[in-house]
Parts: structure tokens; C-alpha cells; sequence
């Protein structure tokens, strides 16, 4: 049976990527952070082969001890402060979290490897604001890190480490994300903060929703396709880096109209209102990738539409409040 270590497996990605792994017959190491409850609820087979490890990424001595106890054959490096927003009040922890945290890892993994004579495939789940204010649109796998916020420069550090480590002779790939969304997504993303607002006017004909940038862009995919990213380049013969995005932006106003659109409102501005203290210190304005390298090597694209994530979201949000 092959063994997979998850990071951030109470997060959005992690729960879907755990799931993945448990159907492909993998023992699954999740890893959370103390005091996080892990998002699952056990797995329908009682005998699937889930073991919950409450370890901080940042105990770089508890997680290597931990990797080179359970050998895993897949390592995927999900956790990290989840959001831009938390990176400007945190900045210190997010460099420790999402740049420090990987190094050792990525050196914890290369060790084992060497050890036991077979590769050790590390996934490192990279983001988009690596690129910050990018002067191409689309963005690839060549285009300059130039990193804006906090979050953006750990991830830079982090997508380095993984091409220093693949130099040495480690299987690591660094996936660079586009933002993904999914009914698992927090209120603290602008998506899920629209649609549960949305769903929450539809169903009771009361409620608000205060945003800050509507001119936003974005290149928004469906989460569980960029989970299975994550795993056809963790499989893949040759380790590589990726852009993972749907080649697609839409402005936070297209997400509000096609999210009020859904539930049958045209006169959406009615219920939205701008407020300052919402918008960035810095923001990104236009983050597009292009994925036509991960559709080649490995065969990858998105499966769900920027209106099909907007239903999906809405629809369930709706459902979680008929729930008695
Ligand atoms: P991010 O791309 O990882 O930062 O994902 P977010 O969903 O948090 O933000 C996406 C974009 O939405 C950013 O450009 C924000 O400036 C913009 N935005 C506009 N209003 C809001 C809001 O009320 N909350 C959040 N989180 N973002 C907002």
C-alpha cells in the first residue's frame, strides 16, 4: 500500500485531497495543525487507512522525525496561513509557515529518499501571487516572481526551495495555484462570502453583503480539479513545475452578478455595498495562468466552468440553511 503524507489536510485542499488518496488505496498520514479538528468525518470503510497526526509544520524536528517514521512515497505540502489577507496581519508566522516550513521539509524528504533508495515525491502547493503585479497576462511557469504581499513572498520562497531541492536530485514539483474555490471554502474568501450571502437572501429575502474591490480579477477553478493537478504531477514520471488555472479572469462583479443571477436577481446592486476598510493594501490586478504546460505533460484541465463553480457554491449554501 502505498503511503502519503498531507499537510493542511483540515483546509479546502487537504479534505479533498485526503479523500482522493483513501479511493486510490493509499494509507493516508493527514496532518493538522494542534488544536484544528481534522474537517472529515471518518470514512465510510472504517478499515481505510486515515491517520490523523495533530504535528505544527513549524516543529521541524516532530515532522522530520514523523517522515522518516512513516516513509512516505507522497508528500504533499498543503499547509500554510490560507490567505493574503491573514499574511498582512501576520507576516512573520506566513514566512515561517509557508517558506521556512517547506525547506525542512523539502531537506527532511531528500534525506529519506537517499535513505531509501527510491524517490520520495514532494508536491508543493504554490500560488499565483507569486507573481504579484505581473506585467504578462497570462502568467506561466517563466514568468518573474515578483511577489506583493507576505503570502506571495513565502510562496516565492517556497517554489525556489522546491527547484534547489529538485537540483539535488528530489523529486519535487512546486504547483503553482490559481484561486480555487469550493463549498469548502471559508467566508474569509470574497467567493464563498458572496454566495453564502447570496443564498442567504434568496432563502429569506433579508441580508447584506459589504465588499471591498469589485474590479478585482481573478482566474477562479474548481478546487477538487486542482487537488487532481496535485496528484498527476506527484505521479508523473518527470518532476516539474505547473501553472494550475483555468485561463479565464473574472472581476469580483461578475462573481456578484452571476451568483444573484443564479438565485433569480437581476437588481443585485440593491443589496451590495462598498466598503473602504475591505479594500488591499496591495492587490493584484489581473492574476490569469496559463496551463497549457500541466495539459501537455500531464494531461490536466479543469472540468467545472467559472458559472458552474458559482452555482455549486450558491446551490449548497442555499442547502445548508434548509437544513433544520
Ligand atoms: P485571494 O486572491 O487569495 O486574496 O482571495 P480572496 O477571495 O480573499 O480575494 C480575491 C479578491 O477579491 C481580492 O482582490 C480582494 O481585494 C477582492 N475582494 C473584494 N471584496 C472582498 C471581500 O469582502 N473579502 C475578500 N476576501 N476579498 C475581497
Amino acid at each position: 500500500m502505498p503511503v502519503a503524507l498531507v499537510t493542511g489536510a483540515a483546509g479546502q485542499d487537504g479534505s479533498y485531497l485526503v479523500e482522493r488518496l483513501l479511493a486510490d488505496g493509499y494509507a493516508v498520514h493527514a496532518l493538522v495543525r494542534p488544536g484544528s479538528a481534522p474537517r472529515e468525518e471518518p470514512p465510510e470503510d472504517p478499515s481505510a487507512a486515515l491517520n490523523h497526526h495533530q504535528v505544527d509544520v513549524t516543529d521541524h524536528a516532530r515532522l522530520g522525525r514523523l517522515i522518516d517514521e512513516i516513509e512516505p512515497d507522497e508528500i504533499y505540502n498543503l499547509a500554510g496561513v490560507s490567505s493574503v489577507a491573514q499574511s498582512w496581519a501576520a507576516p512573520v508566522l506566513t514566512a515561517e509557515v509557508s517558506g521556512v516550513a517547506p525547506v525542512a521539509l523539502l531537506d527532511r524528504a531528500l534525506r529519506l529518499q537517499r535513505r531509501v533508495g527510491r524517490p520520495v515525491r514532494v508536491v508543493q502547493a504554490g500560488s499565483a501571487e507569486v507573481f504579484g503585479q505581473p506585467s504578462t497576462a497570462p502568467q506561466d511557469e517563466m514568468t518573474p516572481l515578483r511577489p506583493l504581499s507576505p503570502y506571495g513572498v513565502a510562496k516565492a520562497m517556497a517554489h525556489q526551495a522546491v527547484e534547489v531541492f529538485r537540483c539535488q536530485g528530489l523529486f519535487a514539483v512546486s504547483a503553482i495555484l490559481y484561486n480555487h474555490e469550493s463549498p469548502r471554502r471559508p467566508a474569509t474568501f470574497v467567493t464563498r462570502k458572496i454566495t453564502s450571502a447570496v443564498a442567504q437572501i434568496a432563502e429569506t429575502g433579508a441580508g447584506h453583503l459589504a465588499l471591498g474591490n469589485l474590479a478585482a480579477r481573478r482566474d477562479w477553478g474548481w478546487a477538487p480539479d486542482y487537488v487532481d493537478a496535485l496528484i498527476r504531477a506527484a505521479r508523473h514520471t518527470e518532476a516539474a513545475d505547473y501553472v494550475v488555472a483555468t485561463g479565464r479572469a473574472h472581476s469580483v462583479e461578475d462573481f456578484v452578478r452571476a451568483a444573484f443571477a443564479h438565485v433569480g436577481i437581476d437588481k443585485w446592486r440593491a443589496h451590495v455595498t462598498i466598503d473602504p476598510a475591505l479594500f488591499r493594501p496591495a492587490d493584484p490586478a489581473v492574476l490569469v495562468g496559463n496551463a497549457s504546460k500541466a495539459r501537455a505533460a500531464i494531461g490536466w484541465r479543469p472540468s467545472v466552468d467559472f458559472e458552474g463553480i458559482v452555482a455549486r457554491m450558491v446551490d449548497h449554501d442555499r442547502e445548508l440553511l434548509r437544513r433544520p
